[in-house]
């Protein structure tokens, strides 16, 4: 039996977030006007408080383009590599406030792997855009399960929502947990079960994909 010919490292693939145009002077004109529409003065030492808000709301919807590259598993290491407490900045696409918390990670390889940094920078592609959670991380599992054909993909992210936190029921502290099983992670008892061990804590409000 002769064993397949080793695979290189692929050719880097650029990741360039998608842009919508953001217009800055457009948007710290309308934020002076809805500052102005909520009673909230813009003069004197809050007279750059528009252009703050408008740049402040570009960065949070703007990833950072990446280069992607992954590289033969040639020493076919089978386990589960997971990044843990990767950081989460979000916005929620219902109030447009921020979501903070944190992603875990992990793949089953298959034929390739990818540097750990790697992971973050995926999760920043999806995080800086109007988002909900669940999909959030639906997006950061299927993302990896497309690009790098693991075996198994698994995603679980904790995060506050300021939404809740200031406003409407004010449940300071809690946090939702969301988590996206694809492939092996999902369907091997032993794998499903070690990622979540490996992951999730505390008590909270769960939503899943487990498909
Ligand atoms: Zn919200």
């Amino acid at each position: 039996m002769t064993s397949p010919a080793p695979l290189p490292p692929s050719a880097p693939l650029h990741i360039v977030p998608p842009s919508d145009g953001i217009d800055l002077a457009y948007a710290e004109r309308a934020a002076a006007r809805f500052l102005a529409a909520l009673g909230v003065a813009t003069t004197g030492a809050t007279t750059d408080t528009p252009g703050r808000m408008a740049r402040a709301y570009a960065e949070m919807l703007t990833p950072r383009s990446f280069d992607l590259t992954t590289f033969p598993n040639d020493e076919n290491y089978d386990e589960l590599v997971l990044a843990r407490a990767i950081p989460v900045h979000s916005v929620c696409e219902h109030h447009m406030l921020p979501f903070l918390g944190t992603a875990h990670v992990g793949y089953l390889p298959g034929q390739r792997i990818l540097g750990l940094s790697k992971l973050a920078r995926v999760v920043e592609l999806f995080a800086r855009r109007p988002q909900v959670q669940e999909r959030l991380t639906i997006q950061i599992a299927d993302w990896l399960h497309t690009h790098l054909q693991p075996r198994g993909v698994g995603v679980v992210i904790e995060a506050e929502h300021l939404c809740m936190t200031l406003r409407g029921v004010r449940s300071g502290g809690t946090h939702t947990i969301s988590s996206s099983l694809l492939g092996t992670m999902r369907e091997d008892p032993r794998s499903r079960a070690e990622f979540l061990a490996l992951t999730t804590s505390g008590p909270s409000t769960t939503s899943g994909r487990h498909g």
